[in-house]
């Protein structure tokens, strides 16, 4: 793994962990209110613990976690009472939600690609090029115009 590699993980699970933090936050005081103190105190752990497994599962395999808000969602039901479900499904959905966009706009951005090299073009939409460079060159097929020209310049 690259250094700049290792620096973009670290900074997306920090990203995660503000996202797991927000989903927490905005759902905490739901927790069952007329528990026992102590009981109380580990649900929120509990609760806290999901949170932060649900997006650190969402940043590893971003593409085979199937509807991570659902999923969480089952997991942590069972801490709140019934009048405050809808209250904790919207706001997981929420949560969860903004953390998958997130991730979404790194994969895009190339950030978690696994070092696999991407052709440095933009395309005519704006968007990075997503296509592999010739072997040992900057530029995939379709774009390697650029590299001349570059070195031209
Ligand atoms: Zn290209």
């Amino acid at each position: 793994m690259t250094v700049q590699m290792e620096a973009q993980l670290v900074q997306l699970q920090a990203c995660m962990y503000q996202y797991s933090r927000a989903i927490y936050r905005s759902i905490k005081d739901l927790i069952d209110p007329y528990a026992e103190p102590a009981v109380q105190l580990e649900s929120r752990r509990s609760v806290l613990e999901q949170c932060e497994q649900t997006m650190e599962r969402l940043a590893a395999d971003p593409h085979y976690f199937a509807k991570p808000d659902r999923a969480l969602f089952q997991d942590i039901r069972r801490f709140f009472p019934i009048t405050a479900q809808a209250q904790v499904a919207w706001a997981v959905k929420e949560g969860v939600g903004a953390a998958v966009t997130f991730i979404e706009e790194q994969l895009e951005a190339g950030a978690l690609d696994g070092g696999v090299a991407r052709c440095r073009a933009t395309t005519r939409k704006g968007k990075p090029c997503q296509r592999t460079p010739l072997p040992e060159r900057d530029y995939c097929p379709s774009h390697q115009h650029l590299e001349r020209s570059l070195a031209a310049a």
